[in-house]
């Protein structure tokens, strides 16, 4: 196929051609990368095997790589575009173009002459004289390929195709099953008066479902913003159960189902409990291929966690610490409710009193909090924030190539040179994805020209400018920007040439978090508020008054919360280390094993949580839920250094540079973490930050 307009994604670039990129040049390019890839890979092993020479990193890795690279580079502006300028054609240029790289990417896996040159490389002498990135990246192809089941012998592989084939399919059912269950009840209610206690905009929400369906009045549904104004601001007791009721059972035997005369039936047809215990025993099955004792050794395969036993330990630890809070959250939650007239709380009375309780404490709105924080001034004072703590400048850049007017540009400097830059695309709009995330554009590599320099996505989803009026953010969104721009630091600041680990390629994903959550902390610092936050009327910091407050509330029930998190991460770990042949566990079963043995307050009888799990049933979180409260022990753990230090003390930032986040993936985030802290993480940390006392 000839191209007699040049394709500005099949040229190199140092930065994306935004500008020039159209939805129809999308898949050609794509398909002629892959094309390209396919054929440079074939040549490159016959030529290896022709010449009967061992393949090192100069004669296969680095091509590979460079090679890899050109299609990287011309995804990474296609995929984001598809996010932040989405239209139809865009998105079927996408969808397309996705389906080949998944077809390549599999077929990469499964090719045993790459997977034995890998092999022969990791065995020759050459490998000990290779850095530690390198050594790092060869043995995470060898770990990811047997993870693939390429080592499997002819008849195990046929097997490994097809329970990976049948877990995808029941993990799309499962996810189907709750959509479905979730859609299939809703409850018209023509008097307002049952409504009340509900805020204008859950009103609102209700009375635009309503007329979705073509009836007066509102509906409530279980979607969860729906649901969620229910369980927190409905006065009615009675539909607050009701509500509940229907959302715990969800895609359960007690399915409930609202019929077009309105009247409400039970149904099985989106009963996931077989779906559960086919994926566990598939699960079970495929560890086994790969020999491994179960489904959690799998798991912890590719994660920095060491051992099973570590992590059962390290949640009975938090489970057994937090516990004591948990049961005074409750009590006295139980008393306040009490005192407003509710003697026996329920579960579907626990949101709404816990909402009235927090408003009683501590009165402090997300709302009241804006006018202190113009996006401009936070902006500013997050670059002045990492200049102290890592000794980096980040610039504008005025003219650039872009998608959108409201994309800025900016350049890192470190000594005076540059060594990374990044797009921030700030506020919502139209046919722009939601939510907020980093995502990388050219990742840090040695070229033949020299080191290609990192350049990062930063986007988020931010309240823009009214008239006159400048953006201000909620707390909450400020921490959303320290927290992205903390992923984004992890992957601009990396001093890693070798592009498998470099930034955030090849970090274990329950470390993944340790940069953003730690970077989050400087949100909640009183010596950090001033540089951050300035009323865009009169520019004076937020009051310390307001700071308290927010601290304050900050802990709100966090002894419930976190025990609540780790009822969920048992529950999946154990799932996956006892789950057997001859051990076949039943889910619900063990859920209430848990229960009993760590939650401070029961669920009535019957709620099926477990049926509706989807992080761990249809999403990529199993035997890897503990992953959140991992990463904020290891985040809060670091961030102690700093308070012990100076939370701008530029000795320590400069060691967290170092041992953090110019290593990438490059060595084991264990020792990289060790290396900073000076001994294992603990969970003293984040046990404080969340206002629960450590005694020895
Ligand atoms: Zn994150």
């Amino acid at each position: 196929m000839s191209h007699s307009i040049a394709n500005p994604l099949l040229e190199m670039h140092i930065l994306p051609p935004f500008s020039r990129i159209k939805a129809e040049q999308v898949e050609p390019a794509i398909s002629a990368l892959i094309a390209q890839n396919r054929a440079h890979l074939q040549q490159l092993l016959a030529s290896i095997s022709a010449t009967s020479q061992a393949p090192t990193w100069d004669n296969l890795i680095a091509p590979l790589e460079a090679q890899s690279d050109k299609l990287d580079q011309a995804w990474a502006p296609i995929s984001h575009l598809n996010s932040v300028c989405n239209n139809d054609e865009m998105r079927a240029a996408y969808t397309a173009s996705i389906a080949l790289l998944t077809e390549f990417n599999t077929e990469l896996s499964q090719n045993e002459t790459l997977y034995k040159a890998y092999q022969q490389l990791a065995q020759s002498d050459g490998y000990a004289h290779l850095s530690q990135a390198q050594k790092q990246a060869i043995d995470n192809a060898l770990r990811d390929f047997r993870l693939g089941g390429v080592a499997l012998n002819a008849q195990d592989k046929i097997r490994y195709g097809e329970i990976q084939q049948r877990l995808s399919e029941l993990a799309t059912q499962f996810s189907n099953h709750v959509l479905d269950a979730t859609q299939a009840w809703y409850k018209h209610v023509v008097d307002a008066a049952v409504l009340i206690g509900l805020p204008e905009s859950a009103l609102a929400q209700a009375a635009q479902a309503a007329q979705k369906k073509s009836l007066t009045g509102y509906v409530l549904t279980l979607d969860f913003p729906s649901y969620y104004a229910v369980m927190m601001y409905a006065d009615n007791r009675a539909l607050r159960e009701e509500i509940y009721t229907a959302y715990v059972t969800r895609a359960s035997a007690e399915s409930k189902k609202t019929n077009p005369d309105h009247s409400v039936t039970i149904t099985a047809e989106f009963d996931n409990t077989a779906i559960i215990a086919e994926t566990l025993a598939l699960r079970y099955e495929l560890a086994r291929l790969l020999g491994f004792k179960h489904y959690a050794e799998r798991s912890l395969a590719t994660k920095m966690a060491q051992s099973p036993e570590q992590v059962l330990d390290f949640l009975q630890q938090l489970a057994t610490k937090s516990k004591p809070y948990a049961a005074r959250d409750y009590a006295e939650l139980c008393e306040f409710a009490a005192a407003e007239g509710c003697q026996d709380l329920q579960a579907w009375d626990t949101t709404y009193y816990s909402e009235k309780l927090r408003v009683a404490k501590y009165a402090v709105s997300q709302e009241e909090l804006r006018v202190y924080f113009p996006a401009e001034k936070v902006i500013e004072g997050m670059f002045a924030i990492v200049q102290k703590l890592f000794a980096i400048r980040v610039e504008p850049v005025l003219e650039f190539d872009t998608y959108h007017p409201d994309v800025r540009f900016y350049r890192i400097y470190k000594n005076q040179e540059p060594i990374a830059s990044f797009y921030l695309d700030m506020f919502a709009r139209e046919a722009k994805r939601g939510g907020a995330w980093m995502a990388d554009a050219r990742v840090r590599r040695k070229t033949d020209a020299g080191i290609q320099l990192p350049v990062a996505f930063l986007t988020c989803n931010f309240t823009p400018p009214v008239g006159d009026k400048p953006s201000l953010l909620t707390h909450d969104e400020v921490t959303t920007l320290f927290h992205e721009f903390g992923h984004g630091l992890h992957h601009m600041l990396t001093q890693i040439d070798v592009a498998a680990v470099s930034g955030i390629n090849g970090v274990a994903w329950d470390a993944v978090e340790l940069p953003s959550q730690f970077l989050e902390n400087w949100c909640w610092e009183p010596q950090a508020i001033p540089l951050i936050s300035g009323h865009y009327q009169t520019g004076a910091p937020l009051p310390k008054t307001l700071l308290d407050k927010m601290l304050a509330a900050k802990n709100f029930q966090s002894g419930l919360q976190m025990l609540r998190q780790i009822e969920f991460s048992l529950f999946d770990f154990r799932l996956h280390v006892e789950y057997s042949e001859t051990n076949p566990i039943v889910a619900r079963d063990l859920l209430q094993q848990v229960r009993n043995q760590v939650a401070v307050v029961q669920p009535p009888a019957f709620n099926r949580f477990e049926n509706s799990f989807s992080h761990i049933f249809a999403g990529g979180y199993a035997a890897g839920y503990y992953s959140y409260k991992w990463a904020e022990v290891l985040s809060a753990d670091a961030f102690s250094r700093f308070e012990e230090e100076g939370v701008f003390n530029a000795a320590t930032g400069e060691s967290f540079l170092q041992s953090v986040l110019q290593q990438g993936g490059s060595q084991a985030p264990m020792q990289l973490f060790k290396e900073f802290r000076g001994r294992e993480p603990q969970i003293d940390a984040l046990l404080r930050h969340c206002g629960i006392e450590v005694t020895a």
